[in-house]
């Protein structure tokens, strides 16, 4: 077996396969279905067989925690503007041409200075000591990461932490079986209805997808549903019509749809990002169907993501970007209008069972100018100028690698600021432009940490250090 580091450190007993042959082992988490020779790995590259058994060789591998908002998870109808800590790990059971985190799910590609070891009790231990109380299982794909992921969000929920899982659900049904004991959220996303774009394009098939969405729609659990949409690959009319009108017959009219812009990446780098003209175009047909809630990610366009009382039409959820104001809801989730119960679940600061300490972010008044800080202007210092092709952040501590600090985010442009701490191994986390009239923010800090902001091209997108273009590293400018 070819191993580097971090593979001959991290294998250890996979669930989901069963013998096959003398020296083969046959994975039966996803419906790939490896049969690797002995020291050899499946098709995903993190799971393997060693002396004919079955080993995962990603236990705990990650991407360095994030704490990030629900929004950026294509999930608008359970707690909006919840913190959430996102949490990605390294390989895919497939491989699309157009994947938007291709430098963590494609083995071959992937950054080692950008993977970390985290424990079940050390993800947990982040949430609870930065008052965040949802996990994310998201970025390359979850399904490759299922052993640890049972674990810890199993654990997470023994303190009160939700857990949401976001996927492109290539995976068997027993594997799902026990995903739903333990995960409260699932943000899925199809490519197409199409399964020879499915095999051409993803090197996967739409049946099984298909399949599991089903046995996640039959439970009690939370579904959100989301399609990327690829200019000339899947942006058509009858593609879409295809994806709405399976929607309909299988998950009803108030399952929250999502049509997302891309970003060009990878191997499909021929095309512009899709054009908000294309996501309407979706959602005027999603409408004309009859499904009721339409949301168009990726875009900062105003009205594109709002949610309306569907009895009396005032807004109940308005939305600018990742940033969303429930304005019309009360703790039921009612519309304060009329009475109508929403779909939506209410933000989990109601939430009985959460027993954190007060949050750690707290407000403070900047002049129109964006001076004015009321602390010591003595400060090293990032200023972020928003641009179109990138609305959003992701700021990294680069050495202390999540020791305790402060730092301070003023907006350009904007009246408004907030005091960010960092704890307990949280060493990254998101910002996003949240107004019209944002310009740009600047942030601050008076420690001897190190800091770099990376732009996120997209939501959901997690970038790494050597792996991105230049544009992708913000110019730091310090005082
Ligand atoms: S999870 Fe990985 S090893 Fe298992 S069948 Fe899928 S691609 Fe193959």
């Amino acid at each position: 077996m070819t191993q580097n580091k971090w593979q001959a450190k991290q294998g250890r007993p996979a669930q989901h396969w069963q013998p096959f042959k003398l020296d083969r082992a046959e994975c039966r988490l996803c419906p790939r279905h490896c049969q690797p020779k002995n020291n050899r790995m499946g098709f995903c590259g993190v799971r393997g067989t060693v002396e004919g058994k079955f080993q995962t060789f990603n236990f705990g591998l990650s991407l360095a925690a994030t704490e990030e908002v629900i929004e950026t998870e294509a999930v608008n109808h359970f707690s909006p503007g919840t913190r959430i800590l996102s949490m990605g790990n390294i390989g895919c059971m497939m491989a699309c041409s157009f994947c938007q985190n291709w430098e963590t799910s494609q083995i071959k590609h992937l950054d080692p200075q950008a993977v970390r070891h985290y424990s079940p009790a050390e993800v947990v231990e982040i949430c609870l000591k930065n008052n965040i109380p949802m996990i994310s299982w998201t970025y390359n794909d979850p399904v490759v990461w299922h052993e640890f992921i049972i674990e810890t969000s199993t654990l997470a929920q023994q303190h009160g932490i939700k857990t949401l899982y976001k996927s492109a659900f290539y995976i068997e049904q027993k594997p799902v079986e026990e995903l739903l004991q333990c995960i409260d959220i699932f943000s899925l996303s199809l490519k197409s209805l199409n399964d020879k774009f499915y095999q051409k394009h993803t090197k996967a098939r739409i049946q099984p997808v298909l399949e599991r969405i089903k046995q996640v729609a039959a439970s009690d659990k939370h579904l959100e549903i989301s399609q990327l949409l690829i200019p000339e690959l899947n942006d058509s009319d009858e593609d879409i019509i295809q994806t709405i009108d399976w929607v309909l017959k299988n998950l009803g009219t108030e399952i929250p749809l999502h049509f997302v812009a891309f970003h060009p990446a990878y191997q499909y780098q021929q095309v512009n990002r899709t054009d908000v003209s294309s996501l309407k175009q979706a959602r005027r047909l999603a409408y004309s169907k009859g499904l009721k809630h339409i949301y168009l990610g990726n875009t900062l366009d105003a009205g594109l993501n709002d949610t309306f009382c569907q009895q009396c039409g005032v807004l109940l959820v308005q939305r600018y970007g990742l940033h969303a104001n429930a304005i019309n809801l009360d703790e039921h989730s009612h519309c304060c209008q009329c009475g109508t119960l929403s779909s939506i679940i209410r933000p989990l600061s109601s939430s009985p069972e959460l027993t954190f300490p007060s949050f750690s972010m707290e407000t403070s008044t900047f002049d129109k100018e964006g001076g004015g800080h009321t602390e010591d202007t003595k400060k090293k210092q990032i200023i972020i100028h928003w641009h179109e092709e990138a609305q959003s952040i992701h700021i990294l501590q680069l050495d202390a690698k999540g020791a305790s600090d402060t730092l301070f985010i003023r907006s350009i442009g904007y009246n408004h600021g907030i005091k960010k701490t960092l704890s307990h191994g949280l060493e990254r986390f998101i910002i996003s432009r949240q107004h019209p009239s944002e310009t740009g923010v600047v942030i601050s800090w008076e420690s001897d940490c190190q800091y770099q902001a990376l732009a996120l091209l997209d939501r959901a997108h997690y970038p790494t250090y050597s792996c991105t273009s230049e544009q992708q590293i913000m110019p730091l400018i310090s005082d």
